[in-house]
């Protein structure tokens, strides 16, 4: 058994089972199991790109700033929901997912194998770190004053794929309304068919399938509504449509394309 789990030991043996390492590598343009995922935010990337740039530093992950103010979602999405879910929510995420490395280094180390505690920390890594980088790219999908309607290469692919955009939507609504408990929806590029996807994951990352791109999530935990919408899943849902960054989203499809 190795001594240590390192950073490439978790991106190469771990993450890829989940599809976030290769998302987030694909998504940084590099190699989908190079070593330099936490190199620096390249300023002619994209917001995702930029954002996910700043989602591990000093040796660790971090939990990345807002790319806009608390407020800024106002009315779609209210300030005191902001602030508890990216600043309690997403961080406790950020701390399980280093916890998990941590103490999978230290199990690795042991003198005798422990299976049950393996698995059990392998289910926290796969759980926070989807998490960490799922939230991350979901706040990088929004943005105020945004919404509208997709153009360029992703307006075709969401046409070539779904039909149109509103047959998108209506997916998306359907997926969101049938998520059992927490998860999310999922707007995601499939290298291999070169094709669009609406995923339905359950918590974080069950249901995610390897090598997918992770494009457009949308968080449907309580957490993410219940204060201003209570109930009513199906409002928030219609309201988050008008927060969609579709540049975003385009430089994000642009940059996994080209892996
Ligand atoms: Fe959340």
């Amino acid at each position: 058994m190795q001594a240590e789990l390192n950073r490439r030991d978790v991106l190469t043996r771990i993450l890829p089972a989940i599809g976030v390492a290769s998302a987030m590598a694909a998504m940084r343009g590099a190699p989908a199991l190079a070593a330099d995922v936490a190199a620096p935010a390249d300023n002619t990337a994209g917001p995702v790109q930029q954002l996910l740039g700043q989602a591990f530093k000093g040796g660790e992950y971090v939990l990345p700033a807002l790319p806009y103010g608390y407020e800024a979602l106002e009315p779609h999405i209210d300030a005191e929901t902001m602030h508890l879910h990216h600043d309690k929510h997403h961080q406790a995420y950020v701390t399980g997912l280093n916890k998990a490395l941590k103490d999978l280094a230290t199990l690795n180390a042991a003198p005798e194998p422990n299976p049950p505690l393996l698995t059990g920390l392998e289910e926290d890594l796969s759980f926070n770190g989807a998490g960490h980088m799922l939230h991350t790219i979901f706040w990088a999908t929004m943005a105020p004053n945004a919404g509208g309607e997709p153009d360029g290469a992703l307006a075709e692919a969401i046409k070539k794929d779904f039909g149109s955009v509103e047959a998108l939507r209506a997916q998306f609504g359907r997926v969101t309304l049938g998520v059992k408990g927490s998860g999310w929806a999922l707007l995601a590029f499939e290298p291999v068919g070169q094709r669009l996807l609406v995923l339905q994951i359950k918590q974080h990352d069950l249901q995610l399938p390897v090598g997918t791109v992770p494009l457009l999530p949308l968080d449907v935990w309580e957490h993410a509504y219940y204060l201003k919408y209570r109930n009513m899943r199906g409002d928030y849902v219609k309201a988050w449509w008008n927060l969609v960054n579709w540049p975003a989203v385009s430089a994000a499809l642009a940059a996994a394309a080209r892996k």
